[in-house]
C-alpha cells in the first residue's frame, strides 16, 4: 500500500510540485488499469486494526488546495472513479485571497487555491478534505503551544466549512518531529502523513507517502510504488508510536 503525493496540476508551471495536466492523466489512468485505488479513510482504517498492507493498494492525496487541482484533475478522477483525498491550508479559506508564500518557484501569475465552493463540488464528486495546517508553516519551527494552536485551529475551522470531523493532517513539507507529532496528537489529529526523503520509522504520527514530482514519468510512478512497499511492512512500529504518544 502506498500513499501518493502530489500537488499542483497547473499547465505550464515547471516547480517540482506541480505537474501538467496530460501527465497527471497518464499517471491516472495507469493507476486505475494497474493498481486498487481507494480512500485514504480505508488504509488509516486498515492501520487501526493492524491489517498487512495490500502491495496493489494506492491512495491518491493532493497537498496545499491548489484550484488547478478542481480544474485539471477533478474530472479525471470522476472520470475513472478515482478516491483522492486534499489537505487543505485552513488561512486559505478564512481569508480568501491570501496569497500563497510558501511555495519554492512559485509561477508568474498568483497561485489560486480552492474556494469553498469548489471544495462542496469535490466533497459531492466524492473527494475528501483534510487538513494541512493553518498558515503551512515548518511546524518544526515553532513551539510545542504555537504548534498546537495551529494545528488546532485548522482541524476547527475545516470541522466547519466541511461539516464532518477532521482528523487527519498532512505536515507542511512532510516536516515533523517528536514534539510536532504530540502537538498533532494533542490537537485532535488521530493520524498524521509525513513526505520522508529518506527513510524514518513510520508511526500513526508519521505515516510515510511518497511525493510525485514534476518530471516523473510512468516508470518513476513504477518505481516509486514499489519502493515504499517495503517501508509501509514495518508498520507493527505504529503499537510502539501509539503507545509514546499517549503519555
Ligand atoms: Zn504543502
Amino acid at each position: 500500500m502506498t500513499v501518493l503525493c502530489y500537488h499542483a496540476v497547473q499547465p505550464g508551471w515547471t516547480a517540482p510540485m506541480s505537474m501538467e495536466p496530460a501527465v497527471f492523466a497518464e499517471h491516472a489512468r495507469w493507476l486505475a488499469r494497474h493498481r486498487r485505488v481507494v480512500p485514504l479513510h480505508a488504509y488509516v482504517d486498515r492501520l487501526g486494526l493492524g491489517a498487512g498492507p495490500r502491495w496493489r493498494d494506492v491512495a491518491l492525496t493532493f497537498d496545499d488546495g491548489f484550484a488547478s487541482v478542481h480544474d485539471h484533475a477533478l474530472p479525471l478522477l470522476v472520470e475513472l472513479g478515482l478516491p483522492a483525498t486534499v489537505f487543505l491550508v485552513a488561512s486559505t479559506i478564512v481569508e480568501p485571497g491570501r496569497l500563497v508564500d510558501w511555495v519554492d518557484r512559485p509561477p508568474a501569475e498568483p497561485l489560486a487555491t480552492l474556494e469553498i465552493d469548489q471544495i462542496r463540488e469535490m466533497q459531492e464528486a466524492g473527494v475528501a478534505f483534510e487538513s494541512h495546517s493553518y498558515w503551512h508553516h515548518d511546524l518544526t519551527t515553532l513551539s510545542f503551544a504555537e504548534c498546537v494552536e495551529d494545528l488546532r485551529a485548522s482541524r476547527e475551522v475545516l470541522e466547519e466549512v466541511l461539516g464532518h470531523p477532521v482528523r487527519l493532517l498532512a505536515y507542511p513539507r512532510g516536516r515533523h518531529d517528536g514534539d510536532v507529532r504530540a502537538a498533532a496528537a494533542s490537537a485532535g489529529y488521530t493520524h498524521a502523513f509525513a513526505l520522508p526523503e529518506q527513510r524514518e520509522e513510520p508511526g500513526r504520527f508519521a505515516v510515510p507517502r511518497v511525493g510525485i514530482y514534476h518530471d516523473n514519468t510512468i516508470a518513476h510512478l513504477r518505481i516509486k510504488l514499489a519502493r515504499p512497499y517495503l517501508a509501509v511492512r514495518s508498520l507493527p512500529a505504529l503499537a510502539a508510536s501509539r503507545r509514546a504518544s499517549s503519555r
